[in-house]
C-alpha cells in the first residue's frame, strides 16, 4: 500500500527528443513519481521510433487523446535536411505537431509563466495574455502570382452546379503581384468554440480582432461567425461565469492590449497570431516560461512547453558539460495536464498536488534560484544561478515544505 496519489485514467505521455527528453525524465523521476502513482499510457515521439514506425506513432498518439481526452507532450524535433541526415531518417516526417493539431482539429493557445523577479517589459502588463491563433488557411494556404506584363486579373468562382461568378482584382498597365487567399466557415467556427471553450476553462475574457471595415466580406465573416457562435452557445454561460466577449478592429485591439492589465484571452487570425504570439511572448520575458496547450472543439486537451528542444544545451550536455536548460514549461505541461486529469475525474488531491508543484517552483524563482536565462532576466540582487537538475531539486525541497 503506498500513499501516493493515485490516478483513475491514464494521461497520454508523449516523450520527445534532445534536451527537453532528458529533462522529461529527470522531472518524473524527481517531482512526479514519488508522489503520485502515476498513470500514463506511453507513446515515444522521440524521432528514431516516428522514423521506425514511419510516424505510425504520431498517429496513435492523437488517436489515444481522443480516447481519453488529457496528453502531455515533450518537445519534438520537426526534421529538415540536416536532420534527415543526422538521424539516417528513411523520409523527412512531418511535425508531429501539425499531425496532432490536425487529427483533433485544435487550436493552440499560449499562455506566459509569470514570476514577480521578472517584470515584463510593458510596464502595465499584471496579468497573462493568452494568444489563441487560428490555425487554418488566409495568407498561409494562398496562391500567388507575380504579373510581369500588363493584362488584367479576375477572381472567379465557378459553383458546381455551373454558375459562374466573376471580379476584376486589377487591370495592370505594368509588373505588380497578386494574391488569392480563403477560408472555411467550418474552421472559423470551431475556432470559435475552442477559443469560448478555453476561456469558460479559464475565467478569462475573450477579445477578437479583424479588419472588417476595409475588408467587407472575408474578414467581416470572421466577425459574424464568432458573434453567432458566442450568441447562440456562449453568452449564458459567459454571463453565468462573469467574463465578456470583446470584438474591435485589429489596431484598436493592438493599442488596447498594450495599455491594458493583461487577463485576456486573444483569439487572432492566422497571421495576425503569428506576429502577435512572439511579441507578446518576448515582451512577457522568456520562451523558456511559456506554456502551451491544445483544445479541440470537443474538450481534449493537450499540454506542452511551448520551445522546441533546446538542440544547443543537448549537444554540451552530449559532450558532459554542465547545462542550465529551464525546465519551467515542460513542468506546467505536466501540472496543467494533471490538473485537468484531476478535474475530470474529480481528484481534488491530484488538482492539489499540482498547484503546489506549480507555487513551490515560482517561489523557487522567486526567491532568486534559477537556470541561466532567467538570471539574465530576473531583477533579484543575489541570484544563485543552478543547473538543469540543481533547479528540479531546488524545487523539489520547496515542494516537500508544502505537503
Ligand atoms: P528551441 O529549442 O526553442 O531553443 C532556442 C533557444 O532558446 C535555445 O538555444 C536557448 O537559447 C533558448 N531556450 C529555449 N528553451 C529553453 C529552455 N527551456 N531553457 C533555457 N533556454 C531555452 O529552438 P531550436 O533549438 O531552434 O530548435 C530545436 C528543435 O526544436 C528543432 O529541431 C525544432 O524542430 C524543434 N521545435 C519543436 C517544437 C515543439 O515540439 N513544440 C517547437 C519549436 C521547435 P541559448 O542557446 O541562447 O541558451
Ligand atoms: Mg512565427
Amino acid at each position: 500500500m503506498s500513499n501516493k496519489i493515485a490516478m483513475k485514467v491514464p494521461l497520454v505521455e508523449m516523450d520527445g527528443d534532445e534536451m527537453t527528453r532528458v529533462i522529461w525524465k529527470m522531472i518524473k523521476d524527481i517531482l512526479l513519481t514519488p508522489y503520485i502513482d502515476l498513470k500514463t499510457e506511453y507513446y515515444d515521439l522521440g524521432l528514431e521510433k516516428r522514423d521506425e514506425t514511419e510516424d505510425r506513432i504520431t498517429v496513435e498518439a492523437a488517436e489515444a487523446i481522443k480516447k481519453y481526452g488529457v496528453g502531455v507532450k515533450c518537445a519534438t524535433i520537426t526534421p529538415n535536411a540536416e536532420r534527415v541526415k543526422e538521424y539516417n531518417l528513411k523520409k523527412m516526417w512531418k511535425s508531429p505537431n501539425g499531425t496532432i493539431r490536425a487529427i483533433l482539429d485544435g487550436t493552440v493557445f499560449r499562455a506566459p509563466i509569470l514570476v514577480k523577479s521578472i517584470k515584463p517589459f510593458v510596464r502595465t502588463w499584471e496579468k497573462p495574455i493568452i494568444i489563441a491563433r487560428h490555425a487554418y488557411g488566409d495568407v498561409y494556404k494562398d496562391v500567388e502570382y507575380r504579373v510581369t506584363k500588363p493584362g488584367k486579373v479576375e477572381l472567379v468562382f465557378t459553383s458546381d452546379d455551373g454558375e459562374v461568378s466573376r471580379q476584376t482584382v486589377h487591370e495592370f498597365a505594368g509588373e505588380g503581384v497578386v494574391l488569392g487567399m480563403h477560408n472555411l466557415d467550418k474552421s472559423i467556427k470551431s475556432f470559435a468554440r475552442a477559443c469560448f471553450t478555453y476561456a469558460l476553462d479559464q475565467k478569462t475574457d475573450v477579445w477578437f480582432a479583424t479588419k472588417d471595415t476595409i475588408s467587407k466580406v472575408y474578414d467581416h465573416t470572421f466577425k459574424d461567425i464568432f458573434q453567432e457562435i458566442y450568441e447562440n452557445e456562449f453568452k449564458d454561460k459567459f454571463e453565468e461565469a462573469g467574463i465578456d466577449y470583446f470584438y474591435t478592429l485589429i489596431d484598436d485591439a493592438v493599442a488596447r492590449v498594450i495599455r491594458s492589465k493583461g487577463g485576456m484571452l486573444w483569439a487572432c487570425k492566422n497571421y495576425d497570431g503569428d506576429v502577435m504570439s512572439d511579441m507578446v511572448a518576448t515582451a512577457f520575458g522568456s520562451l523558456a516560461m511559456m506554456t502551451s496547450v491544445l483544445v479541440s472543439p470537443e474538450g481534449y486537451y493537450e499540454y506542452e512547453a511551448a520551445h522546441g528542444t533546446v538542440q544547443r544545451h543537448y549537444y554540451k550536455h552530449l559532450k558532459g558539460e554542465e547545462t542550465s536548460t529551464n525546465s519551467i514549461a515542460t513542468l506546467f505541461a505536466w501540472t496543467g495536464a494533471l490538473k485537468k486529469r484531476g478535474e475530470i475525474d474529480g481528484l481534488n488531491d491530484l488538482v492539489e498536488f499540482a498547484q503546489k508543484l506549480e507555487d513551490a517552483s515560482l517561489r523557487t524563482i522567486d526567491e532568486g534560484v534559477m537556470t541561466k536565462d532567467l538570471a539574465l532576466l530576473s531583477d533579484i540582487a543575489d541570484k544563485k544561478v543552478v543547473n538543469t537538475e540543481e533547479f528540479l531539486l531546488a524545487i523539489k525541497e520547496r515542494l516537500e515544505e508544502s505537503l
